[in-house]
């Protein structure tokens, strides 16, 4: 394999993200393929035996198994970390296998984990219901709120772990602050940044130590597969996450890996159109709804904040409709372009009703804390025209009496 100019971290560091996100990380085969090989194996032979244990000891570059290293997934982990300004990444099967392997790779019986109440559902049960189970203390805290950061921190706090924009509601956390205080304190900080991405967000500018990813979603972007990444310091990630991924192997087949790395190419286009796209539909659904929940718009209580760590708000925002879950589901019903599905990030818009989907598991109770209204509907704006999405969404809202 001969590696490209983009997989020289001080050539790639300079570029900008356009040029990372199509170039960063290419490696070529002795075809000189222009586009990143697909290297479906999950062993590799040696010429000799010498080079196998030279190999094994780590004293000679080289594959050994794909449950350690394969080209095509270094390639994608190698664009996901020059996107991220980070040293290093490693990707895994999904976004969950990301979350609980960046959770557990570095926590152990007695820690404590400081963690933000609005999250992806499946994050909310690492945290109430997998983490406890190995007496791993956990507190939930209104991850806007930065004193409740500081008045949940205990001698044995090991971890932060929030995301924002969070799901389904929108919250965004003080990057800068959280981080900053995780950095004074010794505590690893976490940051599920699937929202946004490193193509408008970049947790790490902000002292952030790990970033972790949902790729399923926007990253990926046209709804195909399943992947998640971890990107860190060098020195975390080979002597804190590898022995723990390459010994439990939650690892990213090749062939997704492949999909995630030329998704990954229009990503910054993608991330760039869709938030224009979903700041016009969301001022369209504004005049008609009575509450609002884009952190694009001045009317989201953390708007500023938003717009000082964000390059642009992203495609996803939530409204609440007055008539609770029977119109909300009265809209999602009536609607005959966009169509109503759980997934976020897609080329295609999409629509659901978190309180009945997503969020169904964790009960009325973690809900209702949360913010997940009844009437809320949550919307993935995709790359169709925003003229077509609005004149959708004006019918449904009609058919549903809004
Ligand atoms: C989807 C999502 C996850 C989980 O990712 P999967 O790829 O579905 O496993 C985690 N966090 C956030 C914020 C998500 O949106």
């Amino acid at each position: 394999m001969k590696k490209t100019t983009g997989t020289d971290r001080a050539v790639t560091s300079k570029w900008r993200t356009a040029t990372k996100a199509v170039r960063a990380g290419t490696w070529r085969s002795e075809q000189g393929e222009t586009s990143e090989a697909l290297f479906l194996t999950s062993g590799y032979t040696y010429d000799d035996a010498a080079t196998v244990a030279a190999r094994f000891a780590g004293t000679a570059e080289g594959m050994t198994y794909s449950r350690l290293q394969n080209p095509t997934v270094a390639m994608l982990e190698e664009r996901i970390a020059a996107l991220e300004g980070a040293e290093a990444c490693r990707v895994q099967a999904t976004g969950m296998a990301a979350m609980t392997t960046a959770l557990l790779c570095q926590l152990r019986t007695g820690d404590h984990v400081v963690a933000g109440r609005a999250a992806f559902g499946s994050c909310r049960w690492l945290v109430d219901t997998l983490l406890p189970r190995f007496g791993i203390e956990t507190t939930v805290i209104d991850a806007r709120v930065n004193a409740e950061w500081e008045a949940a921190i205990r001698p044995n706090t090991k971890v932060f772990f929030f995301e924002t924009p969070a799901n389904p509601t929108l919250d965004v956390v003080d990057l800068a602050f959280v981080c900053g205080l995780a950095r004074t304190h010794g505590i690893i900080s976490v940051v599920d940044n699937a929202f946004a991405t490193a193509a408008l967000q970049r947790p790490m500018e902000f002292g952030a130590d790990v970033v972790a990813y949902s790729a399923t979603k926007l990253m990926e972007g046209q709804g195909r597969v399943l992947a998640g990444a971890v990107c860190a310091s060098r020195d975390w990630i080979d002597n804190v996450l590898l022995p723990f991924q390459r010994n439990t192997g939650p690892n990213l087949s090749p062939f997704n890996a492949w999909v995630v790395l030329k998704g990954l190419e229009t990503l910054p286009l993608r991330a760039q159109r869709q938030s224009e796209n979903a700041l016009e539909v969301g001022r369209f659904v504004e005049s008609r709804v009575p509450h609002m929940l884009h952190p694009g718009l001045p009317s989201h209580p953390q708007h500023e904040l938003a717009m000082k760590q964000m390059d642009a708000a992203g495609p996803i925002f939530s409204f609440v409709v007055n008539g609770g879950r029977q119109q909300a589901h009265g809209v999602l019903d009536a609607l005959q372009l966009i169509d109503i599905s759980n997934n976020i990030g897609d080329a295609k818009s999409l629509m659901c009703h978190p309180a009945s989907s997503t969020h169904a598991n964790m009960g009325e109770e973690a809900r209702d804390e949360m913010g997940v209204d009844e009437g809320m509907l949550r919307i993935n704006v995709g790359l169709e025209d925003p003229a077509d999405l609005i004149e959708d969404l004006d019918q449904a809202f009609a058919r549903a009496g809004l």
